[in-house]
């Protein structure tokens, strides 16, 4: 049974390890070291290589090692390969700590007293209590409930969306298109924890933005094709929006005069929200190879029909 990794060379030597120590019976290799292609049955990485079914015709399921799995072109890989995101655990407790600072930043209104600080300003900003904040969550998957379940020890007022109706204690739940708005009108921190597909791509714009309550902040954690930057920038400067935290962005990094970079209400981060880490995905991925060794379906499989 051969496992393919096609991954940098540094966590590429700690899946070897973890491997070598834990599933001894399995053959893994490291791109571009194939050898024989067609005993590869599993592929783990972020991006395929181009004509993967091609070039490893026995091919059964590709891993991915993030939770997203948007960089794949769906569309070019046969029917029969099964297609797995990575639900580590580490990517979990990572993001629900990121989404936690950035709503707990905007809330206790930390942009403006960092302004304020490099102005030598000492002025106390108008007071809103958490349960008078209401945040919400775009995305009610494996993160975005992770993040509402922690979100809730802080007592703030909770809001959540997704494609389909949900039930989550204490969290005003809303589905589908129809219930976009009555949602972002309840937005005083969105934060993005979507996937990004053909119905998500640019759904951070004009409109959403202007359904959203006056003094809004944006939290972007799910990817950059979910923002449409020009819109981002004439809500902020038109004084609509109040702030954005974005983990993401259409190109990463941004060319070098990109408006985002010197924005006095942007705070910009490297997509650090969340890293796999193959100590804590390690055993989730084992635990799949040997689900499909059995037989049985894997965790995390996407509906190719969804994009997610
Ligand atoms: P899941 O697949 O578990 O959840 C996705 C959620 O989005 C579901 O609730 C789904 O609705 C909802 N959704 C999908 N399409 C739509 C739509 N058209 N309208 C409304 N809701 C929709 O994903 P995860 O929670 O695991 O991850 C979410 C995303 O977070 C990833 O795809 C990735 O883009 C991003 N991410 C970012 C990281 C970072 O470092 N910044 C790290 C890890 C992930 P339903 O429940 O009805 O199906």
């Amino acid at each position: 049974m051969t496992l393919l990794f096609k991954v940098d060379t540094e966590r590429g030597l700690a899946w070897k390890n973890l491997f070598q120590r834990h599933a001894p019976d399995i053959d893994v290799r490291f791109w571009p070291d194939l050898g024989d292609p067609d005993e590869v049955r599993y592929l783990a990485t972020w991006q395929p290589p181009p004509d993967v079914h091609l070039l490893l015709p026995n091919l059964q399921a590709i891993f991915a090692t993030s939770a997203g799995v948007d960089q794949f072109d769906l569309r070019c890989l046969p029917p029969q390969v099964e297609v797995v995101r990575m639900l580590d655990p580490g990517i979990v407790q990572a993001i629900v700590e990121y989404a936690c600072f950035a709503v707990l930043a905007l809330h206790r209104k930390m942009p403006e007293y960092l302004a304020q600080q490099h102005q030598q300003q000492w002025q106390i900003q108008p007071w809103v209590s958490a349960p008078q904040q209401r945040v919400g969550v775009m995305g009610l998957g494996n993160l975005g409930i992770a993040v509402l379940d922690r979100l809730q020890t802080f007592g703030f007022s909770l809001k959540g969306w997704a494609r389909s109706a949900k039930r989550i204690d204490a969290v005003e739940c809303f589905a589908g298109t129809e219930q976009l708005p009555q949602f972002l009108n309840q937005c005083d921190i969105l934060i993005c924890l979507l996937p990004l597909t053909e119905d998500t791509r640019g759904i951070l714009n004009a409109s959403t933005f202007a359904a959203l309550p006056p003094g809004a902040k944006l939290i972007n954690l799910g990817r950059g094709g979910h923002l449409i930057e020009t819109d981002l920038l004439q809500a902020l400067d038109s004084g609509h929006l109040q702030h954005a935290v974005l983990d993401v962005l259409n190109d990463e990094p941004p060319a070098a005069d990109h408006p985002f970079w010197q924005h006095p209400r942007i705070w910009l981060t490297p997509h650090i929200g969340a890293m796999t880490q193959p100590e804590t995905a390690f055993e989730v991925l084992l635990a799949n190879i040997r689900r499909h060794q059995r037989g049985e379906p894997m965790v995390g499989t996407i509906k190719r029909s969804d994009g997610y």
